[in-house]
């Protein structure tokens, strides 16, 4: 009788469009007591809006500097490099009439871009990338004090640097949270699950975003590589870690971390943790990765999907 309400349960969800890949992994949800949240495209819709590009000296006008940009960020794939390149266009600059020669192009993960253009070596990124370059110090106190504000206000912040110039502009996007988002954090915490945020990006727009969905400021950690995702899940599956054993004992009883995300950052976390949930408008690699998929992204699935794991491991008691 279990491979039976292991296929009614499966057929279930599939058709509430949650695509579970196989019957274990719909149990585990079950037992999932620790849930680690990526922030960007998981918590949020993952479509920057550009709010504000400024110009920080003068060696260059803003329309050239927008062009560096804009070739810098074309050749990205995080959701704010689309924010640029459409704000950028809506002042009229794109690069299909630059004759500038972009010869290197390469992105540094948690950072952002490293390229050459013209023979000279352009940065785009955070205040991690411009803090190694030892390029902060250069910042007028009043540019310090609006960086503050932008992320105070939840917004992700970046700057971008051409050789011989040092830092020509400041740059802040935004992102809406989702509107599940906030529902999903309460009805979790209800359900006794211990919620974590784990996001690449700075500290104080991931707490502003922590805060605005209802997580506590303590559950939230930002700044953090890849790496640094999947080595928070590993402590968090502690040590009596017995890796996916569980999953072919069903009647294990250890408490089950669970990882959600959306991108190509979070696929060492979605392999790592006992359930991998990936967003259906994630990338590829993330809903590979993972054990389970929302096909639309809609975080209220996850809680149906937790509870289907709960019914389905009730009934085979
Ligand atoms: P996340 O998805 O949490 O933002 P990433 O590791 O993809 O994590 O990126 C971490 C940070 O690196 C971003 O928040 C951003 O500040 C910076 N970054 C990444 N890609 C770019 C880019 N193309 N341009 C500028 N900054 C970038
Ligand atoms: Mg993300």
């Amino acid at each position: 009788s279990t491979p039976v309400t292991y296929v009614a349960a499966l057929a279930a969800t599939a058709q509430r469009g949650v695509l579970v890949k196989g019957g274990a992994h719909l149990e585990a949800l079950g037992l999932v007591k620790t849930i680690c949240f990526d922030k960007t495209g998981t918590l949020t819709q993952g479509s920057y809006a550009l709010i504000s590009i400024t110009p920080i000296g003068d060696k260059y006008t803003r329309e050239q500097m927008l062009e560096f940009m804009v070739l810098m960020e074309e050749r990205a794939n995080h959701p704010l490099a689309l924010a640029i390149v459409d704000g950028a266009r809506l002042e009229g600059v794109t690069s299909a009439n630059s004759k500038k020669k972009v010869d290197e192009h390469k992105f540094m993960a948690g950072e952002g871009l490293v390229g050459r253009i013209d023979g000279m070596q352009v940065y785009v990124g955070n205040t991690r990338l411009f803090e190694r370059l030892g390029m902060m110090e250069s910042l007028s106190e009043e540019m310090e004090n609006m960086v503050y504000n932008w992320e105070a206000m939840a917004m992700t912040v970046g700057f971008m640097s051409i050789e011989g110039a040092g830092i020509v502009c400041a740059y802040c996007v935004a992102d809406a949270v989702r509107n599940e988002s906030m529902e999903v954090i309460d009805a979790l915490e209800k359900m006794k699950i211990d919620l974590y945020m784990l996001t690449g990006d700075n500290r104080d727009a991931a707490r502003a975003i922590g805060q605005m969905v209802g997580m506590n400021p303590e559950s939230i950690n930002s700044e953090l590589l890849p790496e640094e995702k999947l080595q928070f899940i590993t402590k968090m599956k502690g040590a009596q870690d017995t890796g996916r054993s569980v999953l072919t004992n069903p009647m294990g009883k250890r408490d089950l971390v669970c990882h959600v995300g959306d991108g190509v950052n979070d696929a060492p976390a979605l392999a790592a943790a006992d359930v991998g949930v990936a967003m259906g408008v994630g990338a590829a690699l993330a809903m590979e990765t993972a054990d389970v998929t929302l096909l639309d992204s809609n975080l209220r699935k996850l809680l149906y999907s937790i509870d289907m794991g709960r019914r389905v491991l009730w009934t085979i008691k």
